[in-house]
């Protein structure tokens, strides 16, 4: 894997007039766009449906951002077919030439910036600096496997007199992608790129809400020249596709980000062997959290309640790794509340077209249902410290939902046990640090997680105790970067690959070993 120095792709600085008139342009243009349709894409060849997918924007619900035909299972079984038709040719081109096809994607996605960061604001509801950093962080997953492949592109030799031993790796053969829609393009080309650069030929399924950009990453893929066949863009509706598409023998590896419940499913399914299957499937599931940041009694305040503000409300806590529960220790647990209880007071929700937006809209009106679920649920378990009122204004465009915070909750709640996926922070009480960290472990999952201390034996006690994938020590435990946070968790929340490092591409590999008697 590439060592120092990988530079991450730089954040736009929308601070500066310039950029933001660029934006600007951008999201005008990207508006006028809205509505087109997009085909299925298998061996280069386009498809239409008489079902589609209507994508629409969640900050407005007005907007259909694009028709996107809706994959049949028969669809689906073509593009498995068209991607095995395929991997001969790809898998025998050299590594270094997929590489060099994966840095002209990074290329397009760099050359389409803006354009692709305003197509994620309108259908994600992204504040401009999400889709910005979505958009950096697919050009990093390009790099950095690009990369990364050149490295392992050669033997291990073990060679004795007499005998040569030569240790490789082969690409595996079909790869399926099921991705989510919060990290539409980051995520969705991270595991198309590092499928392909390995040289598998893939089918590549977006979630259903985000198939628009979806469909501009594919035509970024196809302007690279890529051979037809190696990408085939397959949305559709994973209860009537995934099953297909997880359970047929000619695919080799899935990969899936998503829901905890999807992926135990797919990696159940992807089990079931018939006589047909003559090969154990890989499964790289990447799954939710219930990610918790400990505030120690000694934690610097004002960077506490910045860090869990931004670490839950970000993305209007749509984020995988975003923070759900605080555990507080008890000498601080009053000044922290009211401190957090201000700084919450000031978020304001808005439409994501406003540069001045930090708190857009959640995805859909499902997820606006199901997260006003648990806000009537977190009301009988526990005391409401604040929440943000939706104005009637937004209320009729989008699908919003305020701030929430609850405190006094205990660990035996639902809303300190379930995944929400939205902007609601659960606060509960310590009353020491060895409490806290049996609280912070206390839930299936292990993600992310934070600690704010300023205790060296504490924060050395959390490296060792505290059970996640990724562990942030004083500060925020959301926005991982590609190189530097290789992002990915175990038990629940997945098999306990990462994303973004350097043991990331074996997942799509097959070693091999050859000994000549010489
Ligand atoms: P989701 O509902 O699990 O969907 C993920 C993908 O799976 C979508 O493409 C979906 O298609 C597809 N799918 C649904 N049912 C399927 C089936 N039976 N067989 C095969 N595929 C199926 O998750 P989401 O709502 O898109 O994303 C949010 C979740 O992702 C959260 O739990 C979050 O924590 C997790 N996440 C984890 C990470 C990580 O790195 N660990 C990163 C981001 C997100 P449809 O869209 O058509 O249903």
């Amino acid at each position: 894997a590439p060592v120092l120095p990988f530079i991450n792709e730089p954040l736009t600085d929308f601070g500066q007039t310039e950029n933001q008139e660029a934006m600007q342009a951008a999201l005008k243009s990207v508006r006028e766009e809205c509505g087109l349709e997009y085909p299925i894409v298998i061996s280069g060849k386009a498809y239409e449906t008489r079902q589609m997918l209507n994508s629409r924007c969640p900050f407005d619900r007005e907007i259909i951002v694009g028709r996107v035909s809706s994959a049949t299972p028969d669809l689906a079984n073509e593009a498995i077919d068209a991607a095995r038709r395929t991997f001969s040719t790809w898998s025998a081109i050299d590594a270094d030439h997929r590489a060099e096809y994966v840095e002209l994607i990074a290329r397009g996605l760099q050359e389409r910036r803006l354009e692709l960061a305003s197509w994620i604001i309108y259908e994600s509801g992204k504040p401009w600096i999400d889709a910005d950093a979505d958009v950096a962080e697919a050009i990093d997953f390009c790099h950095y496997y690009a990369e990364s492949m050149r490295q392992m592109d050669h033997s291990l030799e073990a060679d004795l007199p007499g005998e040569e031993n030569e240790y490789f790796y082969r690409p595996r053969g079909v790869a399926v992608i099921i991705s989510p829609w919060n990290f539409p393009l980051a995520i969705l080309t991270g595991m198309t790129v590092a499928a392909i650069v390995t040289g598998n030929t893939v089918v590549m399924k977006p979630a259903e809400q985000s198939p628009v950009i979806a469909a501009k990453l594919m035509e970024i893929i196809r302007a690279t020249g890529i051979p037809d066949g190696v990408v085939n863009y397959v949305p559709g509706i994973g209860e009537e596709i995934g099953p297909d598409l997880v359970s047929s023998p000619d695919v080799d590896i899935v990969a899936f980000t998503g829901s905890r419940e999807v992926g135990l499913e797919i990696n159940q399914k992807a089990a079931e062997s018939t006589p047909a299957h003559n090969s154990v499937k890989r499964v790289v599931a990447e799954m939710g959290g219930k990610n918790a940041i400990i505030i120690d009694d000694d934690a610097d305040l004002d960077e506490a309640v910045h860090g869990v503000v931004e670490s839950a409300f970000g993305y209007s806590g749509q984020k995988c790794s975003a923070c759900s529960r605080v555990i507080v220790l008890q000498p601080i647990y009053e000044e922290f509340c009211s401190r957090l209880k201000a700084a919450v007071e000031t978020l304001q929700l808005g439409p994501c077209d406003n540069p001045g937006t930090k708190i857009g809209p959640v995805i859909d009106q499902d997820a606006q249902e199901k997260i006003e679920h648990y806000l009537e649920i977190g009301q009988e378990e526990s005391e409401l410290l604040v929440g943000i009122e939706v104005p009637n204004k937004l209320k009729k465009m989008g699908c919003y939902v305020g701030p929430h915070v609850f405190c006094n909750v205990s660990t035996s709640d639902r809303i300190a046990r379930e995944e929400i996926f939205g902007p609601v922070l659960a606060v509960i009480q310590a009353r020491d640090f060895s409490e806290a960290i049996r609280f912070a472990n206390d839930t299936d999952f292990a993600l992310t997680g934070g600690v704010y201390s300023r205790s060296p034996v504490n924060l050395k006690r959390a490296r060792t105790e505290f059970r996640v994938g990724n562990l942030y020590l004083n500060r925020p435990c959301t926005g991982a970067l590609v190189f530097r946070q290789p992002f990915g968790g175990y038990r629940m929340s997945g098999i306990g690959t990462k994303a973004g490092g350097p043991d990331y591409l074996h997942e799509f590999l097959i070693p091999i070993n050859i000994t000549e008697n010489t």
